[in-house]
């Protein structure tokens, strides 16, 4: 650790608490799948708990790739030098597996989005992100940071809340707060349209203080629009549980 320089434009703040890190990955359930997938393994503080497992790791930065192949010889054709956001787990053929990380905080809701495009195969994911982002993934309607990630996140997955890290256990030491949680995949995964959905929420989030029936304009060619619930509300007065039936509404009308 002592001869690298830290890139803070790829956001590297290294942990170096052993047993928070210990923590963090013993957090993983290991239910109905074998895999692990570490984002931004830095300096392979989480990954030293993870090698006794199938485990593949990305990380961004070369210099890095080279110290965990020096470190982690073993493990050397598992570990890939991409940046996660362009990875494709059907590069490798990986179609059920966990993936886990101390995450980049400045792309971190960037990274949610990627899981969430892969959710049909990845039952659980146990992460570290800035205090901020997990708020807003935790917020519910009404609540001012209740948005698109809220509404997408706790469609496909349970979010569970594990605990808090404070920033002297990083190096070199971040500005801002993190949290751990934990994302379980819900059963619910396939019985509605995804890309509709994306669209429904991205779309009445775009403007969220006007009513539906004004911000989703755009499904007007729908028979019947105007007959569908909710279109008096307001996007952030909508439940995860209200876009869904929405975009269920829009489907079966068209
Ligand atoms: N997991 C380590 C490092 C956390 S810092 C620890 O807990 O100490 C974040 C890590 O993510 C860094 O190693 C950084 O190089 C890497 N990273 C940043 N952007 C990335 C991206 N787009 N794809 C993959 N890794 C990335």
């Amino acid at each position: 650790m002592r001869s690298y320089i830290f890139r803070k434009k790829l956001d590297q703040y290294f942990l170096k608490d052993k047993n928070i890190a210990k923590k963090i990955v013993n957090n993983l359930s290991f239910k109905n799948y074998d895999t692990v997938v570490e984002v931004g393994p830095g300096l392979g503080i989480l990954t030293q708990y993870l090698i006794n497992n199938n485990v593949f790791l990305i990380e961004i930065d070369k210099k890095l790739i080279f110290f965990l192949k020096q470190n982690f010889p073993k493990y050397k054709n598992q570990i890939i030098h991409k940046d996660f956001l362009k990875w494709n787990p059907e590069e490798i053929q990986l179609k059920n597996f966990a993936i886990i990380g101390n995450f980049p905080y400045s792309i971190s809701s960037k990274i949610l989005f990627h899981i969430l495009k892969y959710s049909h195969y990845i039952p659980e994911c146990i992460g570290m992100f800035q205090k901020e982002v997990v708020k807003k993934i935790m917020s519910k309607k009404g609540e001012k940071t209740y948005g698109i990630l809220s509404v997408l996140i706790q469609t496909f997955y349970d979010i569970k809340y594990l605990f808090k890290v404070k920033k002297n256990v990083f190096y070199p030491i971040p500005n801002v707060q993190s949290s751990v949680i934990s994302l379980k995949r819900k059963k619910n995964d396939i019985l509605f349209n995804k890309n509709l959905l994306f669209q429904c929420v991205k779309t009445a989030f775009n403007q969220r203080r006007k009513k539906l029936k004004n911000s989703l304009q755009l499904f007007d060619y729908v028979n019947n629009f105007y007959e569908i619930p909710f279109l008096n509300k307001r996007a952030e007065e909508l439940s995860v549980k209200e876009f869904l039936q929405l975009t269920k509404e829009i489907e079966t009308i068209k």
